[in-house]
């Protein structure tokens, strides 16, 4: 029965273009293992060095409440395979998550500002997760020793997973033996929308998601900013999108968003949205940022957080005239309601090396009284004693 199944489902994957698809089934039960005889053990060991050394990595992200919330949608999206799965959160501002063959599940934190809702972060999950049950992830990982002349897998998914400082060419020669194919995209997308469902999520998220990707690599592509090594290994397109959202409206028409998931998401990004947007600052693509801010400005998050970034990002990038810009926000910031108290830090170092004292006094007291107990409180009071 099992072996019936995953034949109709590859024969289906194969015709997946256009056309109006079957409904698509899981090809392996939750619980499972590779044979004895197969190759799988040999791989399954591999991918054992792999996790230990992502456990101990200084990349993943520790905090309780960020873990909680996306182990729990996992664990709504995959059902019964939650048990087979183990998250592990990434820092790491690209977007990006995968699945291996033996349920490493990684989730980079460029993903979760990229997505606006709890729905979006599912659609992401459950179409790693129809890679995973299709072993797709398996006949990547194949594909991937196959190619490789030296080295492991070990060496070559750590470098995926500090991917972020690779070089472009090194970048997209291992992203072109990881990528999947195209059936497979496909298939992994409408799989991937039946766990949404039976996890009570909307499934119009998906085409949502993927709408957000594709326009960011193409604004990118556009500004010469290199796509991020999500998009190389999931091939998406336009087309892509329509199939999916073809297959929504015709299989799941009655299924609305939860607007409380929207809620949660957005109170979860503001809470760390410190490290989260400082992280993709630097990565100095400030298109992106830029995008992003405006995004996130819509969808809900403090405006005075957003203010506060701008500020972060235009003294980042220190072009020309963004100086001015970078004390525009910050006045913003300071004067939002609650205040970002940093804000007053920033404009009190900006007017002192502008030379005004009276204003850099003034935002530096301002600071300490809203933030008595500093770090920098030394620091900023023997500033003070020569302004
Ligand atoms: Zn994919």
């Amino acid at each position: 029965m099992k072996l019936a199944c995953l034949g109709m489902v590859l024969l289906l994957g194969a015709a997946l273009s256009r056309a109006a698809p079957q409904e698509l089934y899981p090809s392996i039960a939750p619980g499972y293992v590779p044979s004895a005889a197969s190759d799988e053990v040999g791989l399954w060991t591999e991918l054992e060095d792999y996790e230990r050394a992502i456990r101990r990595s200084a990349l993943r992200v520790r905090d309780p409440g960020l873990n909680a919330y996306v182990q729990k949608v996992l664990c709504r999206v995959s059902g019964e395979y939650c048990q087979d799965l183990r998250l592990y959160l990434i820092r790491n501002p690209h977007f990006n998550a995968s699945m291996t063959a033996n349920g490493i599940v990684q989730v980079w934190t460029g993903l979760l500002m990229r997505v606006s809702s709890e729905d979006e972060l599912a659609a992401v999950l459950g179409h790693e997760l129809a890679h995973y049950t299709q072993l797709h992830s398996l006949e990547q990982i194949r594909r991937a020793t196959a190619a490789m002349t030296t080295g492991s897998i070990f060496d070559m998914s750590l470098l995926i997973l500090t991917g972020v400082n690779l070089p472009a060419g090194q970048m997209t020669a291992i992203a072109s033996v990881m990528s999947f194919s195209r059936a497979d995209e496909s298939e992994a997308d409408l799989l991937g929308t039946r766990f949404m469902v039976e996890g009570g999520y909307d499934p119009r998220a998906a085409a949502r998601v993927w709408d957000t990707i594709v326009a960011e690599e193409k604004r990118a592509v556009a500004k010469r900013e290199e796509p991020g090594i999500f998009s190389k290994t999931h091939p998406s397109s336009d087309e892509r999108v329509e199939d999916l959202r073809e297959y929504v409206a015709a299989h799941y028409p009655d299924v609305s968003e939860d607007p409380e998931g929207r809620e949660r998401h957005v109170k979860v990004l503001s809470q760390h949205y410190g490290f989260l947007m400082e992280d993709q600052i630097d990565t100095n693509r400030y298109g992106r940022t830029e995008d992003m801010l405006e995004r996130h400005r819509k969808l809900g998050v403090d405006d005075s957080l957003i203010e506060f970034y701008y500020g972060e990002m235009y003294r980042q990038r220190d072009g020309e005239g963004d100086r001015e810009k970078a004390l525009k926000s910050y006045l913003l910031a300071g004067k939002a309601n609650p205040p970002v108290a940093e804000a007053y830090l920033q404009l009190g170092y900006m007017y002192m090396k502008l030379g005004d004292a009276a204003a850099a006094r003034a935002s530096f007291e301002t600071y300490l009284l809203l933030e008595p107990e500093s770090d920098e409180r030394a620091m900023i009071e023997f500033y003070l004693e020569d302004l």
